[in-house]
């Protein structure tokens, strides 16, 4: 395994006294011991099994790859945290889900990512755990918590996809701890860039990395992120057991990715901000949400937990359905594909899949804003607009 790198995540480098800044973190962290010779990059290790006698035996069990993308993933969330890269977004959920006990009371949100919906719901239909859906606002889990004779555990995302509500972490977390419950945050819409959500009083972070943190549409990877040690060597016991390791070509992917994570995501999210305030006041356009907008009802939170405001933004259609649907096929800039946080902007009707929450308006159009000149954006997306505009 790669000696931890000089300088080291979240710790002073050395004759500095300041923690690393996140941006310094992405392209420093994860590097090979600085010895004559050595490489810049860890390398994709493709290995099955290792030599006996040193510290790597099987690849299901580690692998040098995963290791520097988890320095650099553990050093983005923060000093204390520890990172465990999963193979997909949805085999991290599953394997920090396996953390409730069977028949355990878990409290969700009726609007959040479709397969963490649809995982937890086949899990209650078979009587693995005892599911309670709430409204997806602070208000909404905190009453499921304090009704509910037990809860083990609270399952919120923040900011949800795709309708961008924003929970106050840290009053969720304090009524979930009093009732002994473990707090899971999904914040795959904010990165670690925008939320430090173990901070903020959650057990377990999870993360898409196939999203912003890996950026280029190219690789699926998922990420859990604790601050507890157990509760790390339980997760690790999962993706041991259950299988769910990240290949070592796609670790090599994401970490390639993560170095320029900084500057992408600041691009994007002025992107965003820009695109959106445009968008507010077209006619073929009900309702923009856009966390950076100060009339959003996410901001005033948002402003004060999250330290950038995303790069996602939700269009409500006059139109409803047909005017999405028309929109996302009449851009020539735009791509019409699911998925997001690639530094190509794409769109998509939501409830386009059956599986989405009805809670979602029927007729919302959700955009992953990439880093692409902000004009080019606007004239695509305007022209496409200005076509359904009644
Ligand atoms: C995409 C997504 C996931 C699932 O991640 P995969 O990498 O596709 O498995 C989980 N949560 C959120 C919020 C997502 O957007």
């Amino acid at each position: 395994m790669p000696d931890v790198p000089d300088p080291a995540p979240g710790r002073p480098a050395p004759g500095h006294d300041q923690p690393l800044a996140p941006a310094t973190i992405a392209v420093a962290a994860g590097r090979p011991a600085r010895e004559p010779g050595a490489p810049v990059n860890q390398p994709p290790v493709l290995s099955s099994t290792y030599a006996a006698g040193g510290p790597v035996s099987y690849a299901r069990v580690a692998n040098p790859t995963w290791t520097a993308l988890e320095q650099v993933l553990a050093g983005l969330e923060g000093p204390h945290a520890t990172a465990l890269a999963f193979a997909s977004g949805m085999a991290a959920i599953s394997a920090v889900a396996e953390l409730a006990p069977v028949g355990a009371t878990l409290i969700g949100q009726r609007v959040a990512y479709s397969g963490t919906r649809g995982l937890l719901t086949r899990w209650h239909g078979t009587g693995r755990i005892d599911l309670h859906e709430v409204a997806p606002d602070a208000a909404g889990l905190i009453a499921a918590i304090e009704a509910a004779p037990q809860v083990a555990m609270v399952w919120l995302e923040t900011p949800t996809n795709p309708t961008l509500d924003v929970v106050d972490v840290r009053a969720v977390a304090d009524a979930a701890h009093a009732a002994g419950a473990l707090v899971v945050v999904d914040s795959t819409f904010a990165t670690p860039l925008g939320q430090h959500a173990l901070e903020l009083g959650a057990d377990v972070v999870v993360h898409s990395a196939t999203k912003y943190l890996a950026g280029h549409s190219d690789v699926l990877l998922g990420a859990a992120v604790v601050a507890d040690e157990q509760l790390a060597a339980q997760l690790g016991q999962h993706r041991i057991l259950g299988g769910g390791i990240p290949g070592p070509m796609e670790a090599w992917l994401a970490l390639r990715g993560l170095r320029t994570f900084p500057l992408r995501w600041e691009r994007a999210c002025a992107n965003a901000t820009e695109l959106a305030r445009r968008c507010v006041g077209h006619p073929a356009v009900a309702r923009v949400r856009h966390l950076g907008l100060p009339e959003d009802p996410g901001h005033a939170v948002a402003a004060r937990q999250m330290a950038s405001f995303g790069a996602i933004v939700s269009l409500d259609l006059v139109g409803g359905a047909e005017a999405a649907e028309a929109v996302a096929a009449g851009t020539t800039l735009w791509l019409h594909a699911t998925s997001l946080g690639g530094v190509e902007s794409t769109l998509e009707r939501r409830r386009r899949w059956p599986e989405e929450s009805p809670d979602v308006p029927d007729g919302l159009l959700r955009l992953s804003v990439g880093i692409e000149d902000v004009e080019d954006l606007w004239d695509d997306l305007r022209r496409a607009l200005d076509a359904v505009a009644p």
